[in-house]
């Protein structure tokens, strides 16, 4: 499953830097999470850490994205293809001028 933020957020900025994912980035008003990169944790951590850290606690499931551990251990899998490719493609480094 991925999570969701209710709009009970306070804005308190604590969750967004815990994400292993880079899931959750402040939007209109409130923060948001990316389904597409919310592994439930899965891959990292033995629990959601948004969660833990919450003190409003307005991160439930989000219903439109209930997800087996399976497709979340896929879904981190792609995360960490994803996240290495742009470094394999990188040019060498230009040399220094002199
Ligand atoms: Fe990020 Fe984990 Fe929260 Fe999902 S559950 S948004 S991966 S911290
Ligand atoms: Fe909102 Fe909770 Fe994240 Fe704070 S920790 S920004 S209240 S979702």
């Amino acid at each position: 499953m991925a999570l969701i933020i209710t709009d009970e957020c306070i804005n308190c900025d604590v969750c967004e830097p815990e994400c292993p994912n880079d899931a959750i980035y402040l939007g209109e008003l409130i923060y948001e999470i990316d389904p597409h990169k919310c592994t439930e944790c899965v891959g990292h951590f033995d629990e959601p850490q948004c969660v833990q850290v919450c003190p409003v606690s307005c991160i439930p499931v989000n219903p439109d994205f209930v997800e087996d551990k399976e497709t979340l251990w896929q879904k981190y899998r792609r995360l960490q293809i994803q996240a290495a490719a742009p470094a394999e493609i990188q040019p060498p480094p230009a040399p220094a001028a002199d």
